[in-house]
């Protein structure tokens, strides 16, 4: 199936040929056609799967037959979780939309709103947006969605994740009953499912990922050390098997600082990626490890999602995350576009929890290989499948700052052990807990930085398409 027979008109086929694309992904496949009828979609796909056009290429065709907006209208709202994400989506629109006469603007917060408030005032066909400043922009008018035509909903579950349903609710409330839905998720959750109850009419159901499931492609294994002694074992596993584009993810924006400086300090060249970042130093960040001037790209899960990188042979978890979904999203990172990758993850006593619902989640255990010269003092626990139920993620009624982002990471090396080759020990599955070796995991804390300021603090420079 070629672009060409899914109805779309000659400007937009020509953007697509100058991007470079000859044919068109599963989800482009099934979600373009269902979006030309004016259907209502929900959508499964991860980053990656060419999502993004899977929307935008519709939704332009759509709004290209139509009328002008009016001032401080927008005829089609996509949110989205993040200003990374927003700014992708921006992009895309503009690279898509090339050829067509049809205005965009992106906003998020943590910048100045007036000039966003200025673009607003001539009315929008396309609105990328993050929910919290959008209903900053709607409480002071700068924004009306009278004419809305299509809201599409990126990353739906990250938005849950990060504590947006207020927030969608929202805006749900402001917009016009009879509208276009788009709901796009990397899973179809219990929680997802019951978001777009209110939110999608008889939606054509998508999934080119089976829900929860890891990519075959992918080698995925853990390595038990000491918590003291992670940063001294990546350093080691990057010199001695010389990785080049190595994402590591941690999950605290400290922690994430930290671990970059470390490597740099032993001559690997690394950046970190974060919410406390800069839109400009996180782009640079992004250019460098694309080129490969930093050979490694220390982010965490926020600031990671909806990062395009492709074909990345190498991720590393320092730290377990506390959101199990989080570690497909993390590992869907590596083995691209049929490209075998491998996922390393440093696992200490500590995170034997954060273990056990990961390994319920993916619905396998995960291979163990000690390395020699790191063996851990403090023993993890082993695990087997359906030894609890992953818990609940409870969200704070309140949102608050906690201090996790000074904990995550052990951060004493003790450099002066002995330190040696990877051992491949793949461990028998289905081991049972309760070995002699066990000792108590200490209970760890459920997700944080769910404040307001923290989500929408996700934010810097907007582009506006004339
Ligand atoms: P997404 O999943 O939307 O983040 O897209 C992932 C990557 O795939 C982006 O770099 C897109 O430019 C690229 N892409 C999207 N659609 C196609 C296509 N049909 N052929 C080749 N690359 C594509």
């Amino acid at each position: 199936m070629s672009f060409s027979s899914l109805g779309l008109s000659e400007q937009i086929l020509k953007a697509i040929t100058e991007q470079g694309y000859s044919d068109p992904s599963a989800i482009q496949k099934q979600a373009i056609p269902a979006v030309l009828q004016g259907k209502d979609v929900m959508a499964a796909a991860q980053t990656g799967t060419g999502k993004t056009a899977g929307f935008t290429l519709p939704m332009l065709e759509i709004l290209a037959k139509g009328k002008k907006p009016r001032s401080n209208q927008v005829r089609a709202l996509v949110l989205t979780p993040t200003r990374e994400l927003a700014a992708q989506v921006g992009e895309s629109v503009e690279n898509y939309g090339k050829h067509l006469d049809l205005k965009s603007t992106i906003v998020y917060g943590g910048v100045k709103i007036n000039p966003q408030m200025q673009r607003l005032r001539a009315g929008m066909d396309i609105l990328i947006a993050t929910p919290g400043r959008l209903l900053d922009l709607y409480s002071q008018n700068a924004v009306k969605f009278d004419d809305l035509e299509i809201l599409v909903l990126d990353e739906a579950d990250r938005m849950l994740d990060m504590g947006f349903i207020h927030d969608i609710k929202r805006i749900k409330a402001l917009l016009p009953k009879t509208r276009q839905n788009l709901m796009f998720s990397a899973t179809f959750s219990q929680q997802i499912r019951e978001l777009a109850k209110g939110l999608v009419n008889n939606p054509v159901e998508i999934s080119v990922t089976p829900p929860n499931s890891t990519v075959e492609k992918i080698r995925q294994w853990i390595i038990p050390v000491d918590k003291s002694r992670k940063a001294a074992l990546l350093i080691k596993l990057i010199k001695q098997h010389n990785w080049f584009q190595v994402l590591v993810f941690s999950r605290t924006k400290h922690g994430a600082n930290r671990l970059a400086k470390k490597l740099v300090g032993n001559g690997i060249p690394a950046d970190a990626i974060h919410g406390d970042k800069r839109q400009n130093a996180r782009l640079r960040a992004l250019k460098d490890f694309k080129s490969g001037k930093a050979q490694v790209l220390v982010a965490t899960d926020i600031a990671a999602r909806g990062i395009d990188i492709e074909q990345l042979p190498h991720v590393v978890n320092f730290d377990l995350p506390h959101v199990s979904e989080d570690y497909v999203h993390r590992i869907g990172r590596t083995g691209r576009a049929g490209q075998d990758g491998e996922a390393i993850s440093l696992v200490c006593a500590d995170e034997f929890d954060q273990l056990v619902d990961i390994e319920h989640l993916i619905g396998e255990l995960l291979e163990r290989q000690v390395f020699e010269g790191f063996e851990p003092e403090q023993q993890l626990p082993e695990t087997r499948l359906g030894m609890r139920k992953p818990k609940k993620i409870k969200r704070p009624k309140k949102p608050k700052k906690t201090n996790s982002d000074n904990n995550a990471q052990g951060n004493k090396q003790s450099q002066s052990r002995a330190e040696g080759d990877l051992k491949t020990k793949p461990k028998s599955r289905n081991r049972r807990a309760g070995s002699a070796n066990h000792q108590k995991p200490t209970q760890n804390k459920r997700p944080v930085n769910r404040s307001k300021k923290h989500r929408d603090s996700n934010a810097a420079a907007t582009k506006a398409k004339k």
